[in-house]
This record gives structure tokens, sequence and C-alpha cells, in this order.
């Protein structure tokens, strides 16, 4: 059976020499095109922790969900639960009836009444809604040849056998005890565990605007797309809408690649998880080369980057103590196993502490893995806690020391959306804060600065007619009117020029930078 393909004409399907088939650009591909949109994958259904806060639909987030950073520039959402099951819930009277009629909530509606109070996990909600639609669609129809097209490696699960094939067999096995309520259809164990394997191998999490992953999906329109750790495309979503954009230009015939995992994670962890998730050795051009940007050093002497594989600083001569390397080395194991264990302590005092003994090494630059992490994770933690100013010198960071490094170009939408959280807790600095860090900012000039930056790369990073483009637009409004730019043609003229390339801002960039390196200064004192 071969796939659905419903491809934009920039793309097409071929056999790959070594993985299956792929997708490769039938023309020149420029930066920041939308390669495929599907407005409505397979499956898309909300995780167990946002169940109560979205649209189980159309994935909208509820107005007083909404953390206070977008809060203010969204139109009100307001949810009712389904009184079948009062499980999941509806932003309107119209996403209730196509997920009732359409996505089987007709057919799920009974089996999670059944379990209430009880929530089913996403993956046993989503095997049932795979299931259902694969039984009761034609023979030959796009979601039965797009279903039975996937890759669902049941052999190798059970070959490497241990937590993941046990778990693949529960959640069949419970799944296909629950689906016994319904009148309409119930399923075998193992066919239901074939179900799961395809979804484990193919689904993607569905992520927000901003990137805050919020569930599964499964659309066997992207799931043909081999993986890279360097990859020229990225998945994105909005609301359940998916895309695949381009993140750099990509010339005819070659590759469309996206990234299944975490890629700022060194190249050992990267090959173990591709490994043990998806059963393939990647070979991707960065893990067979012998460079590796995110895991150069940092010369102790002049701060530059030493590229890997070497110990002697190009730009200064100093030669890095080997017992400090693998000093350093040792304590990236240790604090990555850690990271990955089952029941990781997540919270602030043992985040803060990994990363004081990261940088305590005095050769490890904030670019190497799992530093830039920490910062992500601590930021967010701060955010939570409402502690503006801590959660605005972990993102400055990212901002000042990784970002131009990991993401090479401005308008990736990673590094988009993390200018633009900087810029709102910019603002909740202001407010909170106005003396600032010592150094006085011009508050105004530079959440100017990082707003028009924002501002010049939602085109290529989220599309201009993306939510998350309108949001910025909006917001962008806001900040001309209450600092009186509204008249200032000058700042009209940094539009898209992104902060450090604005003219007559170096001072306050050099001030950005300053308060960067006394923070990190302070981490690595401690
Ligand atoms: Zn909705
Ligand atoms: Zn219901
Ligand atoms: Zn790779
Ligand atoms: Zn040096």
């Amino acid at each position: 059976m071969s796939p659905p393909v419903d491809l934009s004409p920039s793309a097409y399907l071929k056999d790959h020499p070594s993985a299956g088939r792929g997708v490769f650009a039938s023309g020149t591909i420029p930066a920041g095109t939308e390669i495929l949109s599907v407005a409505d994958p397979l499956i898309c259904i909300l995780d167990e922790a946002h169940l109560d806060s979205c649209c189980h639909y159309c994935m909208a987030e509820a107005t007083d969900e909404v953390s206070s950073v977008s809060q203010a520039y969204r139109p009100p959402v307001k949810l009712s639960y389904c009184l079948g099951c009062r499980v999941v819930k509806y932003c309107s009277k119209a996403c209730q009836a196509t997920d009732w009629k359409q996505k089987a909530h007709k057919y799920e509606c009974v089996i999670y009444k059944a379990q209430y109070p009880r929530i089913l996990p996403v993956t046993a909600r989503a095997i049932l809604r795979m299931a259902k639609q694969f039984l009761s669609e034609t023979p030959g129809s796009n979601i039965v040849g797009g279903i039975g097209a996937l890759k669902a490696h049941s052999e190798d699960f059970a070959k490497i056998g241990g937590d993941r094939w046990e778990m693949a067999n529960l959640t069949a096995k419970a799944a296909a005890e629950f689906s016994k309520v319904s009148k309409q259809i119930s399923f075998e164990p193992e066919f239901l565990r074939d179900m799961y394997c395809k979804l484990l191998i193919n689904s993607a999490s569905v992520v927000t605007q901003t990137f805050d992953p919020i569930g599964l999906c499964l659309a066997y329109q992207s799931a043909m797309f081999n993986h890279s750790c360097d990859p020229n495309a990225v998945m994105m979503f909005d609301g359940r809408q998916l895309s695949i954009r381009s993140l750099k230009a990509i010339s005819k015939d070659t590759e469309i690649t996206i990234s299944y995992i975490d890629n700022l994670a060194s190249r050992k962890e990267r090959k173990e998880e591709i490994k043990s998730r998806y059963f393939f050795d990647c070979s991707c051009s960065l893990c067979s080369s012998e460079v590796q940007p995110l895991e150069s050093l940092q010369c102790p002497k002049c701060k530059g980057l030493i590229t890997t594989n070497k110990t002697t600083c190009t730009n200064c001569g100093e030669v890095v103590p080997e017992d400090e390397v693998t000093a350093a080395i040792a304590l990236y194991t240790s604090i990555t196993a850690q990271r990955t264990k089952k029941n990781a302590d997540k919270s602030i005092a043992p985040t803060l502490k990994s990363l004081k003994q990261m940088y305590g090494t005095k050769v490890l630059p904030s670019t190497f893995p799992p530093i830039p992490q920490l910062h992500r994770d601590l930021a967010t933690l701060y955010i939570d806690e409402g502690n503006w100013k801590s959660a605005f010198l972990h993102l400055l960071t990212l901002y000042v020391k990784v970002y131009q490094n990991m993401y090479a170009t401005p308008y990736h939408p990673v590094r988009v959306v993390g200018t633009f959280t900087l810029a709102m807790i910019l603002i909740q600095v202001a407010v909170d804060e106005p003396e600032g860090f010592g150094e006085r900012i011009d508050f105004t000039k530079v959440l100017y600065g990082l707003l028009t930056e924002v501002y010049g790369n939602v085109e290529k990073s989220h599309g201009g007619n993306s939510s998350f483009a309108e949001m910025v637009r909006r917001k962008m409004e806001e900040v001309k009117i209450d600092v009186g730019i509204d008249s200032n043609r000058e700042a009209d003229k940094w539009m898209g020029k992104g902060l450090r390339a604005i003219p007559g801002l170096e001072g306050e960039v050099a001030k950005l930078i300053k308060i960067v390196d006394e923070f990190l200064e302070t981490l690595k004192s401690d």
C-alpha cells in the first residue's frame, strides 16, 4: 500500500538509499518556505496535563490558562466540557461537532466516561483513535492506506524488550479492555499493540507556536520526512495545523530533513536516543562530521571556542590541561545521566547546582550540552515563580551566548520565540526592577530593538498568517504607543535588523553583554 501524498509542488517522494524513502526538493526552496501543510492531521490529541486547558479539537488554549506573557494578545477563549464524558473540553459547538463525527469522539466518549475519574494516558487514547479510524474507513481510502504504510518495527520493539515492550503490551491490553464498553467496536490487544508501535515510531509532539509541548500528533504526510541532527526543515504547529518549513535555502534534489529529537544534545546522546527510539544508527551529516560545534571547549585564557578533538587554542595558543578536559567530560556525563533518569528532580535547586558545576570547570562554554537546556529549564521555572529578573538573566545568556551558535539563521523559529520571550520578560523586569542590573539599560530601546528583530523574522520563521505573527504585530503596536515610538522615524528604520545591527544601540548591546559576563562569573565562583 502506498501512502497518500499531498506535498506542495516544491517537494517529491523518492526511495532513499538507506532509509526506505525520503522527501526531496523538486526545485530550489528558499529559506522560510512552507513545504508541507496538514490542516487536519490524523491524530492530534492533548496530553493529560492539557485536557483541562485546551480545546480537544482545535487545541486553542483557554484564556485564563495562558501564561501572563501572552495573555493580552489573543482573543478570549472559553472552554466547556463534553457533557457525555466530562473529560474533554471544546471552545465552540463547531469544534465539538467535528471531533464527535469526524474524529471518533462519538466512539471514545463512552470509554472515557466509563473510566472517569481515571484519565487514560495519551498513548492509549491515541491508539484507540487510530484503530477506530483505521477500521471504520473504507479500504483504499487515504486513512487506511496512510496508517497501513506506517512502519511499526514491532520485531525491533520485541527484540529490545524491557520497559518499552512491556509498555506496548500493557497499553494495548488495557486499551483493548477499555474498548469493550463500546457497543460500536472493540479491538484485539495484538492489533492495538501494532498501532502503539506505529504511533511511537511515527508520532511527534504537538507544540504551541512558542514550542511548549501539549500533546501527540501522527500525520502520515509528515512521517515521510527523514531525520537529521542538522535538519534543513522544522515541524511546527498552529493549533492542530501541522506544517513543515524550510530553515535554510534547500537546493534541487536535496533531501528535506527534520529532527526527531532534541538536537542540542551531544553526538553520543543523539545517537543513543535515535537508536533506542527509532531503531536506526544516525549517519546524518552532523553525526558523520569530525567537528561537533556544540561540543567545542572554551579556552580558559582568551574565552575563544576550541573546536572538537583539539585541546590547543587556535586563537591564543593556550594548551588546555588534559585533566581539566577529562574532569569536564566526566561531569557532563554524570549530569546528563542524572537528568535523563526516570524520576529526575527538575526543580530549581538541583538544576542550578548542575549549571554551576558545569561552569565551574572553566573549560565549558555556554553552548556545551546540556548548559543551554539548563538555562532554558531555569528560565521556565523562574517564569512560573514570577521571578522575572532571574528568568531574564538566563534568557539573556541564551540570546547573547548561545542562539547565534546553535541556530545559524536569525529566523530559526526557536531563536525567534526565545527572543520574543526575552522581550516579554524585559517588560516585567522594567516594572519590577527599574534600577536594572547595576548597568542601567534603556529598557525602551532594548525592548523595541528585540521586538523589531522578532517582527523582521517572523514571516520566515512562522509565516505571516500564523497566530504567532499576529501576536507579535499586536504587541509591537502596543509597545509603540506605550513608549511613544509611534512617530519616531529612526525606530522604523530598525525594523528587522536585529538588536545588534541597529545603529546607535551599540552601547546598550555592550551593556547586555556585560550583564551576561558578570552573571556567568557569579555562576562560576559559587
Ligand atoms: Zn476549538
Ligand atoms: Zn465526551
Ligand atoms: Zn545525527
Ligand atoms: Zn585562547
